[in-house]
């Protein structure tokens, strides 16, 4: 749209509770700022939704007017996806609500509630939601990615655990998706992202989760190859209430790791068991663990679930500047060990890591045409990010990114998690992502949104089927 100032929107203003911000405001820096520093967009305008009212009213804004709309749910996309410059982002971030119905085993969260908002509210009810590992991620995004974390292998992907979301549509009605109610909107909203629509409430499935047994091992760096090659064969055979992602890092300098590795480039595997703390699983992987190498630390301890979820917030604030690439893996070939050992050596800031997440278990219990997630037979969905506080090392963490990634890739699956697609990847990548499922997903977003007039996101367009 041309021609758009900030007066524009005023009938936007007059039509919603919550505020729009726009550069005039002396906020607008702040209102526009997302959990990725390297991001640096100027929407013309922010709208902060209060409500499902709001969010039709903006919607219908934004078709009247033509401008370049985008959905932000809690802000954490590594491309910044809730941002267009020159458009108007539709902030969901005021509607954080958690309603749990302990009859029903359920709870409907707001469509801009964080993974803290609703691990907070379910644990007093010694329930749990598979989800993220970070509490400052959006529930939005990530459950509309799919969704995994350290639930994932005992209870499957957060989609797995979605019963019905609420929709506001490109032209502006609310729709229930569910099973029963428009099953081919649910099926496309279980991993394909937003391109379906504004979803203004989830409604989840619980699982009973309340005090996990957690361990970290670190391993000195030149140990990658021996631990990986262990790891590879341990962790698919280990029982689905054990999980544990493996990490190349540099130890942060705080506890609980003692002072002589603070600073050192290791590798590492966060362990999470969800079952019962008498089956010695934990001591099971204590002993473990010194079949690849003697680790350099190992720490054990059970934890409520919301404080193994924010174990990491502190270490990863936002403001950094962030590079990230992904790759589903079905297994860890020797020529991946030789990369991983390779670029594992060579982590160029102390915040910048690869994950591998372990995403089989439950999750493979569900068919790879049941949700949108094509890649039931994925053992790990990987992703390799620079991380950095200082804009001047943008550069450096990007180029370590690409590069491991580029050498990495080839030993894939060939797609990644929607969720870890970087910036600019393109068209190629989103439609590897979904495989065998693209298509319908074309055909859904056709049936739904066939004017793409939601493509802030990893694009699916239209396409009739
Ligand atoms: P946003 O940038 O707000 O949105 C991302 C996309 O989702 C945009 O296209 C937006 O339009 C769309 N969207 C968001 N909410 C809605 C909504 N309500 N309706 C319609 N569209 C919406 N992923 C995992 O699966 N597991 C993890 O453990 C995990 N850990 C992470 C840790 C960190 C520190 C970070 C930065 C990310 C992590 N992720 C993880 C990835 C995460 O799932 C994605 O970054 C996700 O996009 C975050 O969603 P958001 O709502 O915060 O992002």
């Amino acid at each position: 749209m041309s021609d758009i100032d900030a007066t524009t929107f005023d009938s936007l203003r007059a039509a919603v509770r919550g505020r729009v911000v726009t550069p005039r405001d002396a906020d607008y820096d702040e209102t526009r700022s997302v959990y990725n520093a390297m991001i640096d967009r100027r929407p013309a305008a922010v709208a902060r939704c209060t409500g499902v009212a709001d969010v039709r009213a903006t919607v219908a804004f934004a078709q009247d007017t033509g401008v370049d709309l985008a959905v932000r749910g809690g802000g954490h996309s590594g491309p910044g996806l809730c941002l267009i410059d020159g458009g108007l982002t539709l902030d969901l971030s005021p509607m954080r609500w958690v309603r749990v119905d302990p009859q029903a085993a359920t709870a409907q969260v707001g469509g801009g509630s964080l993974q803290g908002d609703l691990d907070h509210e379910t644990h007093a009810f010694g329930r749990g939601v598979p989800a993220g590992i970070v509490s400052t991620t959006g529930l939005g995004g990530l459950t509309l990615g799919g969704g995994h974390g350290y639930l994932t292998r005992t209870y499957g992907l957060t989609i797995d655990s979605l019963v019905a979301a609420d929709v506001v549509l490109a032209d502006g009605r609310l729709v229930t998706a569910s099973e029963e109610d428009h099953p081919d909107l649910f099926w496309a909203l279980r991993g394909g992202g937003g391109n379906f629509g504004v979803v203004t409430s989830f409604t989840y499935r619980l699982h009973p989760v309340h005090t996990v047994g957690v361990a970290v091992t670190l391993w000195p760096i030149e140990r990658t190859g021996e631990v990986l090659r262990w790891y590879r064969e341990f962790l698919p055979a280990a029982p689905e209430d054990l999980t544990g992602f493996f990490a190349i890092l540099v130890v942060p300098p705080g506890p609980p790791f003692p002072e002589a590795v603070h600073g050192q480039k290791v590798c590492g595997v966060v362990w999470c068991c969800t079952g019962d703390p008498g089956a010695g699983r934990l001591e099971e992987v204590r002993s473990a663990v010194n079949d690849p190498a003697p680790p350099a630390f190992h720490f054990t301890s059970p934890m409520p679930y919301p404080a193994l979820q924010t174990m990491f917030d502190q270490l990863l604030p936002k403001g950094l500047q962030w590079y990230w690439r992904g790759d589903f893996f079905d297994t860890i070939s020797d020529d991946a060990v030789a990369v991983h050992e390779r670029y594992g050596r060579g982590i160029p800031t102390d915040l910048s890591t690869m994950h591998l997440y372990p995403v089989d278990g439950a999750a493979h219990r569900v068919g790879p045409g049941d949700t949108a997630w094509a890649y039931r037979d994925a053992v790990w969905s990987g992703v390799i990010g620079g991380i950095d506080p200082d804009p001047a090392n943008a550069d450096l963490i990007r180029q370590w990114c690409v590069d491991y990634w580029t050498d990495l890739h080839p030993h894939s699956m060939g797609g990644s998690y929607v969720n870890f697609l970087g910036e600019a990847e393109g068209p190629q990548r989103v439609r590897s992502t979904y495989r065998g499922n693209y298509d319908r997903l074309a055909a859904v977003k056709h049936a739904y949104d066939p004017d793409n007039f939601f493509h802030g996101n990893q694009n699916i367009p239209s396409s009739a089927a």
